[in-house]
């Protein structure tokens, strides 16, 4: 075993000694009466945050897609393979969810390559992916802030951007348009633990 690996079985060792004593009924009902999340979050892949230890969430609260930028694609029902969507489709139509936030984040890998229009090694897929919020570049180069706040900017932006692809889904904006659905930005500080929701104003507000 690798060291990683033995840093698993430990810390499921953990989980399985006292975590799951504590939630066995919570988990055994939900396995008998199958999910009722609260919420959808689109969060980004990176391992520095956790949608559920930020919304402090058991199991069972949140459904959580996670994928590169917390970017959401498009409405685009064709025979390509939409790891997003069809979590989206999964939670909207077969669970009927009331709310789905997208979460940005500070410090964000895939907005840094987006910003730097340089693929490296990421170019199969990030690249590619990231192009969904070549929109978002778009509206922070014509400021005259620095590369740190553009980078800000640009991480407020995707979640904007990834807002305005949700109302794409027409089973996403008639849910929202007759009140069943509510959509809400959101963005996550790495070092500060501060969330900000986004306003009707288009501005990022903490939420303490
Ligand atoms: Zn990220």
């Amino acid at each position: 075993m690798t060291q990683a690996l033995d840093e698993l079985v430990a810390g499921y060792r953990r989980f399985r000694g006292s975590t799951w004593p504590d939630r066995r009924l919570l988990l055994e009902d939900l396995a008998a009466r199958g999910q009722r999340p609260l919420a959808v979050v689109i969060a980004c892949a990176d391992s520095r945050l956790d949608p559920s230890a930020i919304f402090d969430a058991a199991p069972g609260a949140l459904f959580v897609v996670r994928n590169v930028a917390n970017l959401v694609p498009p409405y685009q029902p064709d025979a390509a393979y939409h790891g997003t969507s069809a979590a989206l489709e999964f939670a909207v139509k077969g669970l009927g969810i009331s709310t789905i936030m997208v979460m940005g984040h500070a410090q964000c890998g895939g907005v840094q390559a987006l910003m730097a229009d340089e693929a490296g090694a990421l170019t199969d897929f990030v690249m590619p992916w990231m192009q969904i919020a070549a929109r978002a570049r778009a509206r922070v180069r014509q400021t005259g802030a620095t590369a740190a706040e553009r980078q800000t900017m640009c991480e407020h932006e995707t979640v904007k951007v990834s807002l305005e692809n949700l109302m794409t889904f027409p089973w996403v904006a008639a849910a929202v348009l007759d009140g069943r659905l509510r959509l809400q930005g959101a963005y996550y500080g790495i070092a500060t633990g501060v969330l900000e929701f986004l306003g009707p104003d288009g501005v990022f507000q903490p939420l303490l």
